[in-house]
């Protein structure tokens, strides 16, 4: 024991900074119509996951403070003891019933709701089999969870059969864990052949909807299907739609709902709002998608799957350069480095919004098209 404690933070810090990844908190103001403010700058801003615009919409901000006045800031408490507020029950009943479920559970956050999730469900003498790019809150879980965990390659079914063929018989149950869209890539599971194989081998399957919700088309449902408030619902928290059953047992077992405090009122209250809004404007709803293909289209990229487009540079320092040369032509586009994605596939990744104009998503894509001419 020699090192001191700042020594090590500074050493583990000039490694982050030399390999062009160390993170930094930038203040940002968020505002309507997809600007930020940074540094004194108004930015367009790429980056948000607000895909319907929807945390600055006048009925969502109405129904948080109506929410915020009369039930106050905080829930006070767990959700099992007195945080159980009326937001957070209507919430759930609209959620289930969005999602063709029996009932509803929701979690702090959607990072809580899968630390929850998993390891209520399975253990030691069971499997999961997860997507190679899962979330770092479905591996947490997964590994949580004391199950055996096995990785698959990205949206590869072949090594799910196989995997599921191998443990049968050897294993209690099994659990697969895979996105309905995936966070840094944009691209889609294939729902229909997971589940059918979950079916033919009696494993359940967990999607996370968290980029899906509202902005793709869901096809497929599984049994399991968790997500956050936080990105098309404008607001904050996380949630499990599922059987009563299952939601019942959750609601006893999962750790991080029984002994965090209730997600607080208005953020439920916020939630509600957005997701009537979801349901009755499918105008707006399809927007982020259709923006997202026109810009796939402008730079001649695979058409894009969801709202959220990766564009490709490779090394981490690149990919800093060329959010540094958008944000000076006004756009906010930040670089995603490892390890939230793999060694050697930093990039950034665009998220389009309903909140964008045609003309921003053109002038963005013209931007790219001049500053990285190989990405077109
Ligand atoms: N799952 C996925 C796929 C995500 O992208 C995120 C958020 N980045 C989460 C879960 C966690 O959700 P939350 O932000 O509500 O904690």
């Amino acid at each position: 024991m020699s090192e001191s404690l700042d020594a090590f933070a500074r050493h583990k810090l000039a490694g982050l900074e030399s390999a062009a990844l160390r993170r930094r908190l930038v203040p940002t103001a968020r505002g309507p119509a997809a600007a930020a403010e940074r540094g004194g700058r108004t930015l367009v801003s790429f980056s948000c996951n607000d895909y319907l615009g929807l945390s600055h919409d006048p009925r969502v901000i109405a129904a948080a403070a109506e929410a915020l006045a009369r039930y106050g800031a905080g829930s006070g408490a767990s959700r099992l003891v007195t945080g159980n507020g009326p937001p957070l029950v209507a919430l759930e009943e609209r959620l289930a019933r969005h999602k063709g479920k029996e009932a509803a559970l929701v979690f702090g956050s959607g990072y809580l709701a899968n630390l929850g999730i998993a390891p209520a469900l399975v253990g030691p003498g069971d499997l999961i089999l997860i997507d190679e790019l899962g979330h770092s809150c479905l591996f947490a879980g997964a590994r949580m969870s004391g199950a055996r965990v096995e990785v698959f390659s990205h949206n590869a079914v072949e090594p799910i059969r196989a995997g599921l063929r191998r443990h049968r018989g050897s294993v209690r149950r099994a659990l697969i864990l895979t996105e309905r869209v995936f966070s840094m890539d944009g691209d889609r599971a294939p729902l229909p052949e997971i589940l059918a194989l979950a079916e033919a081998f009696d494993a359940w399957t967990l999607v996370d909807d968290a980029h899906g919700l509202g902005v793709v088309e869901p096809g497929a449902r599984a049994p399991l299907e968790m997500g956050t408030l936080s990105k098309t619902l404008g607001s904050y928290g996380g949630y499990l739609c599922a059987s009563r059953p299952v939601i019942d047992l959750l609601t006893s077992r999962a750790r991080s709902l029984v002994y965090t405090t209730g997600l607080p009122p208005a953020s439920a209250a916020a939630a509600l709002a957005a997701l009537d809004i979801v349901e009755t404007e499918p105008e707006r709803a399809a927007r982020p998608l259709a923006l997202a293909r026109r810009f796939t289209a402008r730079l001649g990229l695979p058409e894009a799957q969801s709202p959220v487009v990766p564009v490709l540079v490779g090394a981490a320092e690149a990919a800093l350069a060329l959010s540094e040369a958008l944000e000076a032509r006004g756009f906010l586009v930040v670089a995603i480095r490892p390890p939230t994605v793999a060694p050697g596939t930093a990039r950034l990744r665009v998220a389009f919004s309903a909140a964008h104009s045609e003309a921003q998503v053109d002038a963005l894509a013209d931007a790219l098209a001049e500053l990285a001419p190989d990405k077109r």
